[in-house]
């Protein structure tokens, strides 16, 4: 079997069973064995009944003593097994004649599921079961039962039937190819980590006596044996990828200055020294032909738009088009006010380019993107749709980068400059995420950095304090006494639950509970089902102070920007991690005006929890916070990098696992150093879509 064919050559696999697999990112059969459990179930043993206790998931066995149907609010059908050292009920709301009949008095059952409480006794609902012939033999499974992440239509049975027949059909091989050992041999004995195979095949299939907790925590010796491998390989595509990209020209842009000195001189401030600094790195790069990579971190509220317009300016300056990307259209709006109000004064054209715009508009925008003539273009991810041709792009500025898959990165820089020229265009990368320096390194290795590390100056510092929610009426008394001051005020009402419905149900039903409370405040609702005409349309008029109180979902995390805004109320903060509440807390405190901050929690409190929020109380510094935020970071509570979107990976976890990255980094570079040829295969092995990189 070949690990690199498409999983349509496993037998039972057809198109319908390929679409739902490709939905869990797994279109090879490569990419199966790299499919890794979530967690364990242990169907290795069975439990005698009488020591089951509520919570355990257990397999038992035992004869059915009564089987009857039963009418109690919903007909359901309750079956006692007991086995000699306790009974239990077994309850099914789904059943249909057949499987009533087979229930028979006396019969053997074996079931699989979760122990509940029931009214009388333990009971298991709707467990797996299966009777059976007492002259036969049964063997319970020989190593512990994986639960893979799985999608709808997709069962864990066929998962694990799938991956455990291509385990099987790989057993023989002893290295089958695509699955060579490639990290350096010193490497993996130092450590004596498992071989990648043995670490696959024993995540895939521990055996009973594995240590289930270690697992749960991610720190099996076979789990980082792989993170590690994933980590490295990731340190050198981005390596790679930095080089490719440093091989092409782009445009020096040496302009005369002119564009830039009228807009500083039409701010309303000066900037700052880190802004100037910043500002001239940046410059630095853009005068060179080799093309920029510079990331820009910026606590929120630091300045970095302004940045971004005045760098943007010296491509215009020069003749080039400079394009921002944002990573939600509210954001993208928001920009396209901001940089209008810059731009038109200068005469550059600023344009809008979001998957809302369609038909002839659309048409007519596309056509201006592709003259060559300098404009300033703004957009979401719909900057690089197939049909986007950009006449002459000399400068790409992606804001709130963490939003961002590097794929996305590239795909727009793909797109910029003439590739047969082998020209592209300078890129500036923005974020808010002051993530710590381990990880930068691993996730912005391809990247220089800058650092915006001083706020606008005349800002009073914030206070935040941390309210439990049964005290609400004294927050909503405070939201009364700063609205007749004048001052604006966001209310948060973040998720609850994983759903969009539930998030907008709950900011509405809020929304109308604080209007009734506050008669004469003028309140606004934002949402993500919110249109989004409706959705601009009450930012605009929040920002333009014709709505005081703005009840809004995690929608405005990133980037809002509403200088008078001055309170900000999280509900539910508890359940946030650090680095959102922190995003969050950044819409205010904008301005001159002092501000304050009011997170709102439902005891009892977690002991993490109650660290956060002291952690929230104690600093505002983003530096801290986000330090604070990897060592709150326990496995299992809160989750990392995949939440975070900061890099997305298979078994790494960037939050989990950045204990791992200096080794990563020393392997990548023995690997350069001794293996060069073994380099590609491991970029490769997990992150295929890397080999588009080549092209960009
Ligand atoms: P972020 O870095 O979070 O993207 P923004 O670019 O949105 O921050 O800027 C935050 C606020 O600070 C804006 O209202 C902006 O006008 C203001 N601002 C930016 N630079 C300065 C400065 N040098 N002096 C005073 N205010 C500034
Ligand atoms: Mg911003």
């Amino acid at each position: 079997m070949d690990p690199g064919a498409p999983v349509t050559s496993l037998p039972g696999v057809g198109p319908k069973l390929a679409g739902k697999l490709r939905a869990l990112g797994i279109a090879r059969v490569r990419d199966l064995l790299l499919h890794l459990p979530r967690r364990y179930q242990d169907r290795t043993r069975i439990a005698p009944i009488g020591t089951l206790r509520e919570g355990d998931d257990a397999v038992i066995q035992g004869t059915v003593d009564l089987a009857q149907v039963r009418y109690a609010r919903r007909r359901m059908l309750l079956v006692r097994v007991s086995d000699g050292t306790g009974a239990l009920l077994l309850r099914f709301f789904y059943f249909n004649a057949a499987q009533q009949a087979r229930f028979q008095r006396g019969a053997t059952v074996r079931c699989f599921g979760e122990i509940r409480a029931g009214p009388q006794s333990l009971e298991m609902i709707h467990p797996e079961y299966r009777l059976l012939d007492p002259a036969q033999p049964a063997p319970v499974e020989e190593t512990l039962t994986p639960v893979y992440p799985a999608t709808t239509g997709l069962s864990q049975h066929s998962l694990r039937k799938l991956i455990s027949q291509v385990l099987q059909s790989l057993r023989d091989a002893a290295s089958p190819r695509d699955f060579a050992e490639l990290l350096p041999e010193e490497a993996l004995d130092n450590e004596r980590w498992p071989t990648l195979m043995e670490a696959i095949r024993y995540l895939h299939q521990p055996p009973p006596d594995a240590d289930l907790a270690r697992l749960r925590r991610g720190e099996h010796s076979a789990q980082q044996r792989l993170a590690v491998e994933e980590l490295t390989a990731h340190q050198l595509s981005l390596r790679a990828l930095r080089h490719t990209l440093r091989r092409r020209r782009a445009p020096a842009l040496r302009g005369d200055q002119a564009l830039r000195r009228r807009l500083l001189a039409n701010l309303p401030y000066a900037l700052t020294g880190a802004q100037k600094r910043v500002l001239e790195e940046i410059q630095h790069d853009l005068e060179h032909a080799q093309p920029m990579l510079r990331l820009l971190q910026g606590d929120v509220g630091a300045g970095k738009t302004v940045v971004a317009a005045l760098a943007a300016l010296a491509a215009i300056e020069c003749g080039f088009q400079a394009a921002i990307m944002a990573p939600t259209e509210l954001l993208a709006e928001q920009h396209q006010r901001n940089f209008e109000r810059w731009f038109a004064p200068l005469g550059v054209p600023v344009l809008l380019l979001t998957s809302r715009l369609k038909g002839a508009g659309r048409q007519r925008l596309l056509e201006h993107i592709r003259e060559r003539s300098p404009a300033f273009i703004v957009g979401t991810h719909a900057l690089f749709q197939d049909d986007v041709a950009y006449g002459r792009l000399g400068f790409i500025i992606v804001d709130e980068q963490h939003r961002f898959g590097v794929e996305q990165r590239l795909a727009l820089a793909r797109k910029a400059g003439d590739s047969a020229a082998e020209e592209t265009a300078h890129q500036l990368i923005m974020t808010a995420t002051p993530i710590p320096r381990t990880l930068a390194m691993t996730a912005y290795a391809d990247l220089d950095v800058s650092v915006l590390d001083e706020l606008p100056p005349q800002r009073l510092p914030m206070q935040t304090v941390v309210i439990p929610d049964h005290r609400r009426a004294e927050v909503v008394a405070r939201v009364h006494a700063a609205i007749r001051e004048g001052r604006q005020i966001y209310w948060v009402c973040p998720l609850i639950e994983e759903s969009e419905i539930i998030e907008s149900e709950a900011a509405t039903e809020t929304a109308g509970v604080l209007a009734q409370a506050l008669p004469e405040a003028r309140v606004g609702l934002i949402h993500g089902r919110l249109k989004e005409n409706d959705r601009d349309a009450v930012m605009r008029a929040f920002a333009e102070g014709n709505i005081d109180l703005l009840v809004a979902t995690t929608v405005i995390e990133v980037g809002v920007d509403v200088p008078n805004a001055s309170l900000m109320v999280i509900e539910n903060a508890e359940r946030l991690g650090l680095s959102q509440l922190h995003q969050l807390r950044g819409r205010v405190g904008r301005s001159a005006a002092r501000s304050d901050c009011v997170l709102l929690y439902h005891p009892p409190l977690s002991a993490a929890a109650r660290a956060r929020l002291r952690c929230m109380r104690e600093t505002h510094d983003g530096f801290v916070v986000a330090q604070r935020d990897l060592e709150l970071r326990g496995p299992g509570e809160l989750l990392g990098t995949r939440q975070t979107g900061l890099c997305q990976m298979h078994i790494a976890d960037l939050f989990r696992d950045h204990a791992l990255v200096p080794r990563a980094q020393r392997i990548a570079a023995r690997m350069l150093e001794a293996h060069p040829d073994r380099v590609p295969l491991l970029i490769q092995r997990w992150l295929p879509d890397a080999l588009h990189y080549g092209s960009v």
